[in-house]
């Protein structure tokens, strides 16, 4: 799952407020980054994205499926469903793209907000794999960052 500046912070604050931001799950991200060497290639940073598949580190198992409430989780991945008329497992999952796409020019304001944050943060891409972004984010002062458009 692929996530912008704006989807990354925000969900970097909602862990740190609630104290989510734990050593475990750092580890877990760690780990995923690791064995899918998420950090090597994985597209120019810029408008074209190398799909990368993975199990995310908030995917618990297959009964439980994501830890994640609706509320935070990044928009590709409210768009993730399954492709599969029997199988609930991750492996029949995909993004509606056309359904991400349209989200995307209806709220085009986004991207101001994630050209400043990505000045603010300091970080090198548009786009980033969810467990690559975090680790990105895990050391930063997030909470003050202003996450609205102005
Ligand atoms: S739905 Fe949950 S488990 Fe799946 S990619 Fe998104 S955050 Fe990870």
């Amino acid at each position: 799952m692929m996530v912008t500046p704006l989807e990354a912070a925000e969900l970097m604050k909602h862990l740190k407020q609630n104290k989510k931001n734990t050593t475990e799950l750092k580890e877990r991200c760690e780990n995923t980054v690791k064995q899918y060497r998420l950090d090597h290639q994985f597209g120019n940073g810029k408008k074209s994205y190398l799909r990368r598949t993975y199990t995310c580190p908030f995917f618990n198992h297959k009964e439980l499926g994501c830890g994640l409430s609706r509320q935070i989780k990044p928009y590709g991945c409210l768009a993730f469903n399954v492709h599969h008329s029997e199988i609930k497992a991750s492996e029949h999952c995909f993004s509606e793209k056309d359904l991400l796409q349209k989200r995307e020019e209806m709220f085009a304001f986004e991207e101001k907000i994630n050209l400043r944050l990505k000045n603010e943060l300091n970080l090198i891409w548009d786009k980033s794999p969810l467990p690559l972004a975090l680790l990105d984010l895990w050391e930063k002062e997030i909470n003050d960052v202003d996450l609205e458009s102005h």
